[in-house]
């Protein structure tokens, strides 16, 4: 047995179509071949959108796919404290702070400033505001109960660690435009994101790089539209002190039109295709992992 340990992290809340299959098959046959150890983690904070039966319905396709994977299978949901202490960690080094601004704000916002770069690959690049709130218009605004997100300031996380786009990852797989092997992080296609959604205490970033450092991930493999997020991942794992793992991405899988498959597609789904009397081995086939 190596130290080789990677993961499938869906979220349930849709059912799993070939992408799915494709990406977890990648992240299984890895891990066979390394001799290594394959985790399957349910991404479920989003506690309105995420569902039980399409949980089960991931449990029910991955077995079916012929996958097996280690129990028990640590569901996000269970762990919102220590996402939260994460967050208190990076509210202590005046790394983060609280944005009241709706969506609406801050295009306008945006809109305003000369240089801006708008829409980044991972959304909206919001560059921060132009002056703080002072500390009293905050506290009102809590004291009324305005909602509000915690964003990171990259200001504030290069002040800490230093010029950011010196931080470096492990790329074995393929970025979107080619990128591989070592490569730099790019906050400047990020700028200030969300850390934590006050609905939620945390977002897809926080918990991501969290529960791989927990559950001590040497390979992170996923798909290419989630490559521009390491850059989150990595400023996390920096600021937080924690390992970093091997990054390898790889290609999205398109329909017959060159169309990515969505959750939205309903008649691409693992469950329709058995429904209709597909065979796993064929699926496997077709996809080009030949077992
Ligand atoms: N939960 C994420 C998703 O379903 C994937 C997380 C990851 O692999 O980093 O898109």
């Amino acid at each position: 047995m190596t130290d080789f340990i990677t993961r499938f992290a869906p979220s349930p809340t849709g059912q799993l179509h070939l992408g799915h299959a494709f990406s977890t098959l990648t992240a299984f046959e890895t891990a066979q071949k390394a001799d290594g150890r394959f985790l399957l983690r349910i991404e479920d904070i989003d506690t309105i959108r995420c569902q039980p039966e399409f949980e089960q319905g991931i449990y029910d396709d991955l077995e079916w796919l012929g996958l097996a994977w280690e129990t028990p299978v640590r569901r996000q949901s269970e762990h919102f404290d220590e996402y939260r202490a994460g967050l208190e960690r990076l509210m202590a080094m005046g790394v983060v702070y609280r944005c009241f601004k709706t969506r609406k704000e801050i295009l306008e916002d945006i809109g305003r400033a000369p240089h801006h770069p708008g829409e980044g690959p991972e959304g909206i690049i919001y560059p921060g505001p132009a002056e703080p709130l002072s500390a009293d218009e905050e506290a009102e605004k809590i004291a009324t109960g305005e909602p509000y997100a915690w964003r990171l300031s990259m200001t504030a996380a290069q002040a800490r660690l230093g010029d950011l786009s010196r931080l470096t990852f492990q790329e074995i797989g393929e970025g979107p435009n080619g990128e591989t092997g070592v490569c730099r992080i790019q906050p400047e296609l990020i700028g200030d994101a969300i850390l934590a959604r006050k609905d939620i205490g945390t977002s897809y970033h926080l918990a991501v790089t969290l529960d791989d450092a927990k559950q001590d991930i040497s390979h992170v493999i996923r798909g290419q539209d989630l490559f521009f997020a390491t850059t989150m991942h990595r400023i996390l794992q920096a600021l937080l002190d924690l390992p970093v793992p091997v990054y390898q991405h790889h290609r999205l899988l398109t329909g017959d039109e060159g169309e990515r498959f969505t959750k939205r597609d309903r008649s691409e789904t693992l469950a329709a295709m058995r429904a209709a009397g597909a065979n796993a081995a064929d699926i496997r086939r077709q996809l080009g992992f030949d077992w």
